[in-house]
C-alpha cells in the first residue's frame, strides 16, 4: 500500500515541488518500501528515532528534521542531517552553527514561522525574524545555510483560514528574500503543507511538502 500511496501523492504534486515523506513513528520496513519506489527524502521529528533510522537504513537517504529541536540535542544529528526545518530561535541557530563547524559541515536550515492560531505551534513572528536577520552575529554564521522558511497552518476545516496563513508565510518569504537574501539563490525553499492541506499550500506557493499519514497510514502516537 505504501508504494501505491506514494505514487499517488507524487502524481498529485507538480514536479518542482519537493516531497518529504514523513516517516516518524513508522518502522524501517515501511521506509524501505517507500525507498524502493525511489523516494530518498524522509522527515523525522524525534532525535533518537532519527539517529537510529539513519544508522540502520541506506546511506543515500536524505534525512530532514521537521520537529521542534532542543538545543542540547543538535549534536546528535549534526553529523548527517540534510535539512533542519524548524529553526525557531537564534539560540538554536547558533548551536547548529557550532555543531556543524565541529563536524566540518555546512548545515541547511529553514526558519520556522508561527502562522497558525494555535499557541502550541513554534516559530518566529515577522518582527523577531527581522531582528535576527539584521544582527551582525547572524551575518557572521559560516556553518549554516538558511535555505528558506517553514510553517504549519491551523488544524481546521476552514480552508480560507489555512489559505490565508500559507499566503502570509509566502509573503514573509518574499519580503525577507528581497531584503536580506537578494544575492543568495540558496534562499529558495517554502516548506508548507501536510497530508490535510498540501494542495492548498501548493496553491499558495509551497515548493516543499511534508506528507506522512497519506503515504504511511495513520499514526498511533
Ligand atoms: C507529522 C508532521 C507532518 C506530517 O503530517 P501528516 O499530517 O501525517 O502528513 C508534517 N510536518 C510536521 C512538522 C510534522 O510534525
Amino acid at each position: 500500500m505504501i508504494a501505491v500511496n506514494l505514487l499517488k501523492v507524487k502524481g498529485s504534486i507538480p514536479t518542482d515541488v519537493t516531497l518529504v515523506a514523513v516517516s516518524k513513528t513508522k518502522p524501517n520496513e515501511a521506509i524501505l518500501e517507500a525507498y524502493l519506489t525511489g523516494q530518498r527524502i524522509f522527515g523525522e521529528n524525534r532525535v533518537q528515532e532519527l539517529v537510529d533510522k539513519h544508522e540502520e537504513l541506506p546511506k543515500d537517504i536524505e534525512w530532514h528534521f521537521i520537529g521542534h529541536l532542543q538545543t542540547k540535542k543538535v549534536k546528535y544529528i549534526a553529523p548527517f542531517v540534510s535539512l533542519i526545518h524548524g529553526v525557531d530561535s537564534f539560540k538554536l541557530l547558533l548551536e547548529i552553527n557550532k555543531r556543524a563547524k565541529n563536524e566540518d559541515r555546512i548545515i541547511d536550515v529553514l526558519i520556522q514561522f508561527h502562522i497558525a492560531q494555535e499557541e502550541s505551534k513554534f516559530g518566529f513572528d515577522f518582527e523577531e525574524a527581522k531582528e535576527m536577520f539584521e544582527k551582525k552575529e547572524f551575518a557572521d554564521l559560516e556553518n549554516v545555510n538558511v535555505r528558506g522558511v517553514m510553517g504549519m497552518a491551523t488544524f481546521t476545516e476552514n480552508k480560507e483560514k489555512v489559505q490565508d496563513e500559507f499566503r502570509t508565510l509566502n509573503n514573509y518569504f518574499e519580503v525577507f528574500r528581497s531584503h536580506f537574501f537578494k544575492y543568495n539563490e540558496d534562499f529558495s525553499i517554502i516548506s508548507m503543507g501536510m497530508s490535510g492541506d498540501y494542495e492548498i499550500a501548493i496553491g499558495e506557493g509551497s515548493n516543499m511538502v511534508r506528507i506522512g499519514s497519506t503515504i504511511f497510514g495513520a499514526r498511533n502516537t
